[in-house]
């Protein structure tokens, strides 16, 4: 079966929304792999206006960065999937290892907010990953398996039809040190295995795994040639349309 080839962009607190629409505007100016699903998950304030830009492009998506596992209600400050649908908005992040550790998500929540983005038909970019003590401790697949297996716990294949894992090993994001395409390919092939032990084969090979940490133009095109890597999030180098629409066109 083959996967969607994905390229997200995290823009996190980056961009004003005059900026982003510009920089929106620059990268589809660019020449865009067509083949290639391009989602761009911007801040709040901008993803009403980027819906409406990209509108009219089959392959350009806008996702938001988090939402509420709430469906509505006394949570002030919160978005909710319902607000994020009626812009236009089609996926969401979830997990972000900046939410898990400055705002103490658990696997718990995360599974909560999964729930709802499922239920109300977003789609879910769930992402997982070990800090560095973990990767030198040598624990890395139980520990990424073990935040897997504790967020979906309550789900069947069918809930998860529409799934994208994204693996972010935490000291590659946004240090300029990116797993190496092996150990991209270690992860996420053990992470494809454990889809298949407990939602079965055709679910595991439907669901795209995306690679995320330091993911630039130079080393895009071998992470993505791993056979269990179908595209990749990625932060600091979306920000600049010349090297995110190079990492679009990276898929070989
Ligand atoms: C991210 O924010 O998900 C990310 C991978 O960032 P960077 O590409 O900057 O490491």
């Amino acid at each position: 079966m083959s996967r969607k080839k994905i390229a997200a962009a995290n823009w996190k607190m980056n961009t004003t929304l005059s900026e982003g629409q510009a920089l929106l505007t620059d990268l589809l100016a660019h020449d865009l792999d067509q083949g290639t699903d391009v989602v761009i998950c911007a801040p709040f304030t901008h993803l009403a206006t980027l819906a409406a830009q990209t509108e009219s492009l089959d392959n350009v998506s806008i996702g938001a960065q988090n939402m509420s596992q709430h469906d509505k209600g006394a949570y002030t400050g919160e978005t909710s999937a319902d607000m994020l649908l009626a812009v236009g908005v089609s996926h969401v992040v979830i997990g972000h290892s900046e939410r898990r550790e400055y705002f103490h998500e658990s696997d718990e929540l995360l599974g909560q907010k999964l729930r709802q983005a499922i239920d109300k038909g977003l789609v879910p970019i769930f992402c997982c990953g070990e800090g560095l003590d973990i990767r030198k401790a040598g624990t890395h697949v139980d520990h990424v398996i073990t935040q897997l297996k504790t967020s979906f716990a309550s789900f069947t294949a069918e809930d998860l039809s529409t799934l994208v894992i994204a693996y972010e090993p935490i000291w590659a994001i946004g240090t300029g040190e990116t797993a190496t395409p092996a150990q991209a390919q270690e992860m996420q092939a053990a992470i494809r295995t454990y889809l298949v032990e407990r939602f079965g084969a055709d679910m595991a090979a439907a669901t795209p795994i995306l690679y995320g940490g330091s993911v630039k133009p130079d080393n895009a095109q071998e992470i993505f040639s791993q056979p269990d890597v179908d595209g990749g999030l990625v932060g600091g180098a979306s920000l600049k349309a010349d090297s995110f629409s190079a990492i679009i066109n990276s898929f070989s």
